[in-house]
Parts: structure tokens; C-alpha cells; sequence
């Protein structure tokens, strides 16, 4: 058995380094929209944060997922994914031993 390399990911707050699984993924979809993509597959452009609300609040204050997505995101929709990323923060934690790497 091959050592697993372990996929790696930046968070676009703070700017580390870490492994997929300890990301949530932030996705703008083709219909130019942004949702918050657990399962780290769907379609479109995606950024990481760090699964931590302090991260989230960077993102949200230096825009860090503006210029990941490269998409304007509205106050709104930072508003909508503060709440969703509060709702998923546990649940994310809770799944992430369940969540497979394919890549
Ligand atoms: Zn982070």
C-alpha cells in the first residue's frame, strides 16, 4: 500500500494551508450563484474556508471570497452564508470523518 497523499487546499481567510476534508467549500455555480457545497462536488468555482466561523467573518470583511470567486457577492448573500455556515459548522464537523477524498 502506497502512502495516500493527503489533497490540500488554502483557505482564502487566512490563507492556510490544510486538507480538503478540514475545508468547507464555497461554490459559485454556473448560474452564478454562491452556496455553500458540502459535498465538495458540485459544478462551478470553488473556494475553501477553513471550517471555523472566525474564518468565515475574515472572508466577509476583506472579501477574500469576492476575489476567490471572482464575483461581486453581494452583503446579502454573506449575510445568508453566515447563517448557513453556522448551521453546517456542526454538522460539518460531524461528517467529516464520513466525507471521501476522491480526488
Ligand atoms: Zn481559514
Amino acid at each position: 500500500m502506497k502512502p495516500r497523499k493527503i489533497p490540500l487546499r488554502k483557505c482564502v481567510a487566512c490563507q492556510e494551508m490544510m486538507p480538503k476534508k478540514e475545508l468547507i467549500r464555497v461554490v459559485r455555480t454556473p448560474q452564478e450563484e454562491i452556496q455553500i457545497d458540502l459535498t465538495g462536488k458540485k459544478s462551478g468555482r470553488g473556494a475553501y474556508l477553513c471550517g471555523k466561523t472566525a474564518c468565515f467573518k475574515l472572508a466577509l470583511k476583506n472579501k477574500a471570497l469576492d476575489r476567490a470567486l471572482k464575483h461581486n457577492v453581494h452583503a446579502d448573500i454573506y449575510r445568508q452564508l453566515e447563517q448557513d455556515f453556522v448551521k453546517v459548522e456542526d454538522q460539518f464537523i460531524a461528517n467529516k470523518d464520513t466525507i471521501e477524498d476522491d480526488e
